[in-house]
């Protein structure tokens, strides 16, 4: 069962068209697979339709006073024409269904990302690590599939990292995370998450890991290959 969840003010955002394109998904990913975020989403989503209705009516009517020449410069027209040019875009973008393999596993990607281009996979020992071309700068997403026994090495970050696992589970020394579970971190946190039985993650960071321990702060290179 799904245990975390993104905060209020994120989904908020998300609602409000606040978030950059990559956290954004990461909620859509999330709702996909929880109920009740769905619900908390609609309820919101509907608020926001509902208060921006207000405030158009509120413009309208007082636009119109005292201002009846733009009655006449409405464009009937040009608004169908818009109307069946949107019509047509719909119809050309059908629903496709991605998947991805790492190793023999095949997986079926959350719809949200079925129309994201995906790079080359990297892979170092039990990682493998497909980046998502956002072109977001500084913030990296990826695919992120770790093989059953594998983990990532004690880490931090300067600065934040969003995981959404999408198949398997994977747990820390706060305890276990499982498909659906939506867990940020920002960069007071270490952790060191191992997988014993395989998962499948959507990740986004703005920063390179930096691994803390002993013989780990020589993997920093890998920190860069998962950021
Ligand atoms: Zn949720």
């Amino acid at each position: 069962m799904i245990k975390h969840h993104p905060k209020f003010e994120l989904i908020q955002a998300y609602v409000n068209g606040d978030l950059p394109a990559s956290l954004s998904m990461g909620i859509s990913i999330h709702a996909e697979m929880c109920p009740a975020c769905q619900q908390k989403i609609a309820q919101l989503t509907e608020q926001v339709a509902e208060s921006s209705f207000e405030a158009q009516t509120i413009e309208t009517e007082s636009t119109s006073i005292g201002d009846t020449s733009s009655d006449t410069s409405f464009d009937f027209e040009s608004m169908i024409n818009n109307i069946t040019l949107s019509a047509e875009l719909d119809e050309v973008a059908k629903p496709v269904t991605k998947t991805i393999t790492f190793k023999t596993k095949t997986y079926q990607l959350p719809k949200v990302l079925n129309r994201i281009k995906l790079g080359k996979t990297a892979n170092v020992g039990k990682l493998s690590r497909t980046r998502l071309q956002l072109d977001e700068d500084e913030i990296h997403s990826s695919l992120l599939h770790i093989n059953a026994g594998g983990g990532v090495p004690e880490h931090t970050h300067k600065g934040f990292e969003l995981t959404v696992l999408l198949d398997g589970s994977f747990s820390d020394d706060k305890g276990e995370y499982v498909k659906g579970d939506f867990i940020m971190l920002d960069t007071s946190i270490k952790h060191n998450p191992i997988s014993q039985d395989g998962c499948l993650c959507y990740t986004v960071a703005n920063d390179a890991l930096h691994f803390t321990q002993g013989i780990n702060k020589l993997l920093n290179p890998i920190g860069n290959f998962i950021y």
